[in-house]
């Protein structure tokens, strides 16, 4: 994936402040007229006068990185803010997200922006070993009506042919699906006696010299686990103990087997359907 660096230098929307990003803020420009692309909105963040900024815009064709990541935009500010918000970000939030604008002139194609913006989520997420759960509309954040595609019905229905909550989720199973290569967030099944989790290893999983790998993550949160991933020395934990992982394409698998062990789970394999499943009584 290719990003094009502009850094802003307007002080006024880049004031250099550091953060350490919790949450990616997902946003649409709002700006409908033609020409009102990536580079005219990096460079309306640009001019002296402008108090706004967010870290990334994509358009049809591109993605322009405007401030680093561990720097503070002014994205997501408001007079109040949701209290689930303060609660998991912070009273401030701009002071622990990424923003990314998403453009919708009139002579883009909003298909191709909606593609370049999963890829480049999908990328921030798996550098900070988050899950689609770290995805925040705006709107999450501040009541705002942004991305309106994403929020309100009428502007989804013309965007997306959708309600703005399919199209959300929509959005965010096509990023799950680029960071996991799981079709959808596993389906946790609690019954009276007992939890169960699922896999398609055709579609989720590998077999590999006859072991079932099953990626870590997706899995793990879906039987109420708990990951933690330390990417200078690539070690993931879960539980607290360390587990040895293959990586493929940024994501961490580990032997079914393994990770049933440190979930506390019992592992069932279904060779007729190629699939997993993992059990706990309760
Ligand atoms: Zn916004």
């Amino acid at each position: 994936m290719q990003i094009t660096e502009m850094l802003i230098t307007n002080k006024t929307a880049r004031p250099g402040i550091p953060i350490t990003p919790k949450g990616l803020v997902i946003h649409w420009t709002a700006n409908e007229k033609k020409g009102a692309d990536a580079v005219a909105n990096r460079n309306y963040f640009n001019k002296p006068t402008t108090e706004a900024s967010a870290h990334y815009i994509v358009d049809d064709r591109q993605i322009i990185r405007c401030l680093p990541e561990n720097e503070m935009g002014y994205h997501v500010g408001a007079k109040s803010y949701k209290p689930e918000a303060v609660a998991m970000l912070s009273k401030y939030p701009n002071d622990c997200t990424i923003g990314i604008e998403m453009c919708v002139n009139a002579d883009g194609s909003f298909a191709k922006t909606y593609q370049l913006t999963v890829q480049l989520a999908a990328d921030i997420l798996k550098r900070y070993g988050w899950t689609v759960d770290k995805l925040w509309r705006h709107y999450d954040i501040t009541g705002k009506n942004c991305p309106a595609f994403f929020v309100d019905d009428r502007t989804a229905q013309a965007y997306l042919g959708k309600t703005a909550l399919a199209a959300w989720n929509l959005f965010k199973q096509d990023v799950h699906k680029l960071l996991t290569g799981f079709p959808q967030k596993p389906q946790v099944a609690v019954g009276n006696s007992a939890i169960a989790v699922e896999l398609t290893l055709a579609t989720t999983g590998k077999l590999i010299a006859g072991v079932s790998y099953v990626p870590v993550r997706a899995l793990a949160e879906a039987a109420g686990g708990k990951v933690e991933w330390e990417p200078h020395t690539r070690t993931v934990t879960v539980n607290g103990q360390k587990l040895a992982c293959l990586f493929d394409n940024g994501t961490a698998f580990a032997p079914a087997r393994e990770l049933a062990a440190l979930l506390g789970l019992k592992v069932e394999w279904d060779g007729t359907r190629k699939a997993v499943g993992l059990r706990r009584e309760i």
